[in-house]
């Protein structure tokens, strides 16, 4: 493995290629060119931030408190960053991504506009040969998936889309330049975190918006406001503390008060004045008021029953405010989304809900959406229509592991991996924030970084040893599998149809993908493997082995 640095290196052949240019491949990049190893960076996008590079949608912002969705891996950095709001929105974490490329000078070993089409392992040299799009190759003795959970943005297969005449928009893949809505009749196709964020913002714009829901959602809200010097003080002299906390001790990523007890430990009216509280409060922390709100059906009630009394206060309308109350699943076990005037913008006089649950869209048509025999006319539609998520990105992907097996055949049924980190057969290939780790139910950036630091652990640890290769062993990987599987269902999450489920993708297989044993607990199961030698991993030295073959 070479160790000299990456502008000395032969063309095109590299100790690591990362795949995608978000947060999860940047950080990546830093580690593992800081250890010495000869990386490339192939980004399909033309530039860094992943998620907030194609997500340029109006209204769209994180859903996790800026001064903890961002980077720790460097003291100066979050010390010299300021953010101007609670929650950043997109073009500012876009120049927070573009900063840390320029901080840490990242460009140089990123190719850009470059996808990644194919990878395939080559046994006998333990190389990964990967195929870029033109027909380019690279070889590497690693590959990291950096490729994202909500990369891949699903366009609905509904009848007449490719007939509409007026623009089309995908929120997961806006425009650059900005899109006016002024004078327009909208029409917007979805009501995930997207659609939600987007809706009040194009609802102020267009002359006038109908938003197509199949399911309501439970939303919070967000309490945005600028950030004050004092704020950030507090964040940053109390920095140490909160992200241990988030990365050793919380479940998911965040830093908030533990609770001590369940939901129906206490009275109505103390119950009603936490949650008034938290409501007030604003913002993701409302589901940790009580510690069983996820486990416990006749406590999640009092949560679900409390937004919905909200919903009720809110919306004017009665029609309206019964078909935005969600009825059929828990709250929380749908990614609960966190708003600015959501439920508010259904008071405007230019704003139309239609139940597409009750009367499905029929059709598309030139200048309008058909559902339940009545034409909506619109002259421009937005698709909030979510990501094939987790496994999307990875599935476009044509990648070819030991025997021939390919990844998408092997996760047929469903993924499998070990960790999250890797899948047995697939020596080398590490995933960020994979299918079987925490990812999507914690703050992403605390869970990049902790895959980051330990695939890069790792990789050193192979180099020290001079081992070829690491992959899952299949006991340890079925075991990992089976282990998710069971946490998941002690929870009250697989009883929603959601997108952690699989259940937003026809004909996807229904498993719960994400871990929820919670980010402490599963940093700790990781690290204990590294300490005891990378238990469940399978490991090779190929000078040793063709030794003994011949
Ligand atoms: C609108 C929105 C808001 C969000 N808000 C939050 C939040 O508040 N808090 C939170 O924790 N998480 C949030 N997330 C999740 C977010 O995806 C993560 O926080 C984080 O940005 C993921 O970083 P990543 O590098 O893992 O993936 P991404 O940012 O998705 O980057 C992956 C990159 O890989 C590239 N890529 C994929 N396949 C290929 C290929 N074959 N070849 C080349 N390049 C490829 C993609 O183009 C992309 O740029 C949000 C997601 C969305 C969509």
């Amino acid at each position: 493995m070479s160790a000299q640095p990456s502008s000395a290196r032969p063309a095109e052949t590299y100790d690591v290629v990362v795949v995608g240019a978000g947060f999860g491949g940047m950080y990546m990049l830093h580690r593992l060119r800081g250890l010495g190893f000869s990386v490339r960076v192939y980004e399909q996008g033309g530039g860094v931030g992943g998620t907030w590079y194609w997500n340029r949608y109006p209204g769209a912002r994180c859903d996790v408190e800026s001064m903890q969705y961002s980077y720790s891996f460097s003291e100066e950095l979050q010390q010299e960053w300021d953010w101007s709001e609670r929650y950043a929105p997109q073009p500012e974490i876009l120049r927070y991504a573009n900063h840390v490329a320029d901080r840490f000078k990242l460009r140089s070993d990123m190719e850009f506009n470059m996808a990644v089409k194919a990878c395939a392992f080559d046994e006998r040299a333990n190389i990964w040969s990967v195929t870029l799009a033109g027909g380019k190759t690279a070889t590497a003795k690693f590959v990291v998936l950096a490729t994202g959970c909500l990369s891949n943005a699903r366009k609905p297969d509904i009848k007449g889309l490719e007939s509409f005449k007026g623009p089309v928009y995908h929120t997961g893949n806006w425009p650059h330049d900005e899109v006016d809505f002024t004078g327009l009749r909208v029409g917007i196709i979805g009501t995930g975190s997207s659609g939600i964020q987007s809706v009040p913002v194009i609802a102020g714009q267009a002359s006038h918006l109908t938003v197509f829901q199949r399911t309501p959602q439970f939303s919070i809200p967000a309490r945005n406001a600028p950030m004050t010097a004092a704020d950030r003080k507090r964040f940053r002299d109390n920095y140490p503390e909160i992200r241990r906390f988030a990365r050793e001790e919380s479940r998911n990523g965040i830093y908030t008060e533990l609770p001590d007890r369940g939901a129906l430990d206490d009275g109505d009216n103390e119950r009603r004045a936490k949650y008034e509280a938290r409501w007030q409060y604003g913002g993701l922390t409302f589901m940790s008021v009580y510690n069983n709100l996820a486990l416990d059906q006749a406590a999640n009630d009092t949560a679900a029953d409390f937004v919905r009394e909200k919903i009720d206060e809110i919306v004017k309308d009665r029609e309206t405010a019964g078909l935005l109350r969600p009825a059929n699943y828990p709250i929380g076990t749908k990614r609960i989304c966190i708003d600015t005037d959501y439920f508010d913008t259904f008071n405007r006089p230019n704003v139309t809900l239609v139940d597409i649950k009750a009367n499905p869209i029929e059709e598309i048509l030139p200048n309008a959406v058909r559902t339940g025999g009545k034409d909506h006319e619109i002259d421009a539609l937005v698709l909030a229509t979510g990501f094939d998520a987790m496994t999307g990105s990875v599935a476009k992907i044509d990648i070819t592991g030991r025997g021939g097996q390919t990844l998408n055949r092997k996760w047929a049924e469903g993924p499998k991996t070990y960790l999250g980190l890797m899948s047995a057969g697939f020596p080398n290939l590490f995933l960020i924030t994979g299918p079987g780790s925490p990812s999507v139910l914690s703050n992403m950036i605390v869970s990049i970084e902790q895959h980051v630091d330990w695939i890069a652990d790792c990789v050193s640890y192979m180099r020290e040893r001079g081992l070829d290769s690491m992959e899952a062993e299949t006991a340890a990987e079925e075991k990992w599998v089976a282990h998710v599987n069971e946490v998941a269902y002690t929870t009250l999450y697989p009883q929603a149809d959601s997108w952690y489920m699989g259940a937003n993708i026809p004909g996807k297989p229904r498993i719960f993908m994400p871990y929820i044993g919670g980010v402490g607990p599963y940093r700790q199961i990781c690290n204990d493997v590294a300490a005891k030698g990378y238990e469940g991993f399978a490991v090779s030295r190929a000078e040793v082995e063709r030794k003994v073959a011949s």
